[in-house]
């Protein structure tokens, strides 16, 4: 039995009536949710919709975002099992139609069933209430402080909460005391009819625990895109959606209950937990990021000149990242950003495994001193289990990456020991264990391997591949248009040039870089300084790409079509960044899409792409802001830098780890940029620069380049 229909309910433990943000949502099949102000309200409108479910013959699948069950041991200790729990809170707990609770008395009840002040703690009122400690007490000896399905259902920015905490932010403990007792009313008013996942099998209506939090990046691209709708009602918008989006297989594989681990029978578990990236891809095909807004790179007017760090910052605000995703094999991978975490579908060893080529035995028949045992008859090598059971007080031969056989738990080095063949001798005492690799050691089944994000390198892929993860979700690759203007360029370098030409050197050098950094880089060409000619070029942009870098004609001097276009024609914000070189950084939106004005000179040009265009476009691409590494080194030159911006010198370091600069600062010699292995970056304020006085020093490589 699965379901055919879905209902997402956020619950809260609010004191009163209460609308928006943190109230009563409620989601139909990815439906606009609706708002209830009181849980009374709620109960209500759930009775309707199952009583309209059960007319309908709809099988209906009802998630709620509380926990149904608590850590192992609690249930049974209060009432005899997790169910017989959900009656005595109905039976304890009082709630009025204004939502007035006494769900902290319960919790204090609770508490006094078990030694010490806890489990419950945390109290949002001023009144005292006895026996509900403030802050988080010691734990009984007999209780755990989470259930297992809490660590499954974590995602990257979002872990499940404690159970036994009551108040504070993302508290799920009082929603837990005043759902249940709701639930249970539901439960028997329905009897026969509805069930209580994973407790009881799926029904014509089954109540499942959710955590629409697994959904936490969806959700802030939802809330980025909405801002008017809280982020509550995109929650559970956007998990009904995934839930109505798997298919069949998937939904039975969803409440297939067999797979679950033994706890969940005591202590419930969280619906998807574990199969997050199943549940995103379900969503996935209804996601399209929202694109940037028109005035996103707007600056406040009578800025003069704008720090590095503050244009960094300005910078990461403005964006987000803007591309789809979609599923590629995971041998296919390399260079690709994850755009969901990619998480273990097997263990790594899936087995208990020998780590060394010996023997292996029982460590209970070992002692210390000379040990003698018969060897069995077999091996046991890797990819050729032996199958049988060693005896105790026997030992057999075994291999690196071997499974222990039955009856096997300790290895011990061939080195150190000696056989005839037919006995094993050997030192004592030994290790238990001693020599093997315990199942999942490296990472559990369910664990997160990678999480969204993650630029895919070599290493990665050999993860994803020995965790069973055949294909993964990525972004589609950034497409990155690069343009040159200037009536002084000439494309071709081997092309005949006049006195007053010269060659173009920006545009291959931003290509490369922007294929460097793993996007898809397009070349716009070369445009003259003619209005007419770059706004073709930037409608070509506009349409290939989805980010567009050009160079020169970025001032506001008589010459500078690319930014009087863009003001007129787009929406253009003129950055005067306090960075030396450079010259004022045009950001603008054109026909959607943003577009970084670079210095034309080559040198302004370069270190302007790798200190603004880089982290910008990593977020566009979805790896997330990156700022380079640097290090500290020794000068191997002398400066006195003014105050008021920061430098980036070119440099390289010479055979005594010493950072010394190019000769000339001058920002027209590009053969500096080609001798320098990286910039000297110094700070905003004065500096005096002696040999020997620390720099930071950031090579080319941590540039990407
Ligand atoms: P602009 O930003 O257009 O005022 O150009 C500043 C300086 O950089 C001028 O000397 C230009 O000739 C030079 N320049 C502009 N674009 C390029 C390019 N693509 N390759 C080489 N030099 C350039
Ligand atoms: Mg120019």
């Amino acid at each position: 039995m699965t379901y055919s229909r879905v209902a997402i309910l956020d619950w809260s433990a609010a004191g009163k009536p209460a609308r928006g943000k943190d109230s009563i949502w409620l989601a139909l099949d990815g439906e606009m949710p609706e708002n209830l102000p009181t849980r009374a309200q709620a109960e209500a409108r759930l009775i309707a919709l199952i009583e309209e479910a059960l007319v309908a013959g709809d099988k209906l699948l009802l998630g709620a975002d509380f926990a149904f069950g608590y850590p192992h041991g609690f249930a049974d200790t209060v009432a005899g099992g997790p169910l017989h729990l959900w009656d005595w809170l109905a039976d304890h707990h009082v709630d009025t139609d204004r939502n007035e609770s006494n769900y902290r008395e319960v919790a204090a009840r609770l508490n006094a069933l078990f030694p010490g002040e806890g489990p419950f703690w945390g109290n949002g009122r001023k009144i005292q209430i006895d026996g509900l400690p403030r802050l988080k007490p010691d734990l009984p000896a007999n209780l755990l402080p989470n259930r297992t399905t809490e660590a499954a259902a974590a995602s990257p920015g979002a872990k499940p909460k404690s159970v036994w905490q009551l108040a504070g932010a993302g508290a799920v403990g009082a929603q837990t005391l005043t759902g249940l007792p709701m639930l249970a009313r539901l439960r028997r008013r329905f009897a026969g009819q509805l069930s209580v996942w994973p407790f009881e099998a799926p029904a014509q209506i089954t109540l499942a625990e959710v955590y629409p939090s697994m959904l936490a990046d969806a959700v802030r691209l939802a809330v980025a895109a909405d801002p008017g709708m809280p982020p509550d009602a995109h929650q559970v918008r956007l998990l009904a959606r995934a839930l109505a989006g798997l298919d069949t297989q998937m939904r039975a594989e969803l409440l297939d209950r067999q797979s679950l681990p033994h706890a969940a029978q005591h202590e419930g578990w969280i619906l998807g937990a574990g199969q997050q990236t199943q549940l995103r891809a379900a969503l996935s095909a209804h996601l399209t990021p929202p694109r940037l807004r028109n005035d996103c790179f707007a600056m406040p007017q009578g800025v003069a000149w704008v720090p590095v760090d503050t244009a960094l910052a300005k910078l990461r605000d403005a964006l987000h990242p803007v591309m789809g995703q979609e599923r590629v094999k995971t041998h296919e991978a390399a260079g690709r950003v994850l755009a969901m975490p990619a998480t273990a579908r097997r263990s790594n060893p899936p087995r208990p495994n020998a780590a060394v080529d010996g023997y292996g035995f029982a460590h209970a028949a070992t002692g210390s001193g000379p040990q003698r045992m018969p060897l069995v008859n077999g091996r046991a090598a890797a990819g050729q289990p032996f199958t049988g059971t060693v005896p105790q007080g026997h030992a057999i031969r075994i291999l690196t990456g071997a499974i222990l056989p039955a009856g096997v738990d300790t290895v011990v080095l061939e080195e150190d020991c000696a056989t005839d063949g037919l006995h094993l001798v050997f030192d004592g005492p030994v290790k238990p264990r001693a020599n093997t690799r315990r199942a999942g050691e490296d990472m559990e089944e369910g664990q997160m391997a990678l999480p969204a994000g993650q630029v895919l390198r070599a290493p990665d892929l050999a993860l994803l591949t020995a965790l069973g993860i055949g294909a993964v979700d990525v972004r589609k690759p950034l497409r990155v248009g690069v343009l040159s203007t200037g009536d002084e360029l000439v494309t071709d370098p081997a092309a005949p040039v006049a006195p007053h030409q010269i060659f173009d050197a920006n545009r291959p050098m931003l290509l490369s870089l922007v294929q460097g950094w793993g996007h898809h880089p397009v070349d716009l060409g070369h445009m003259p300084d003619d209005t007419d000619a770059i706004r073709q070029a930037l409608m070509r942009g506009a349409a290939q790409a989805d980010v567009v870098l050009t160079s020169g004609g970025a001032s506001a001097g008589d010459e500078d079509h690319v930014s009087r276009l863009l003001r007129t024609e787009g929406h253009l914000s003129s950055w005067r960044i306090a960075v030396k070189p450079g010259r004022p950084l045009a950001l603008a939106m054109w026909q959607g899409v943003p577009v970084f004005g670079l210095p034309g000179n080559p040198v302004a040009a370069l270190v302007c792409a790798l200190i603004f265009a880089r982290p910008a476009l990593s977020l566009m691409a979805g790896s997330g802001w990156i700022a380079p590494a640097g290090f500290t080194v020794p000068a191997a030159f002398s400066k006195d830098k003014k105050a008021g911006r920061r430098e980036y010198l070119r440099a390289r370091l010479n055979d005594r780890g010493e950072a010394e600069v190019f000769v000339s600062e001058g920002s027209g010699r590009i053969s500096g940029l080609s001798w320098a292995s990286g910039l000297v970056e110094l700070p905003d304020e004065a500096v005096q620069i002696r040999p020997g006085s620390p720099v930071r020093y950031i090579p080319y490589a941590s540039f990407g380049l």
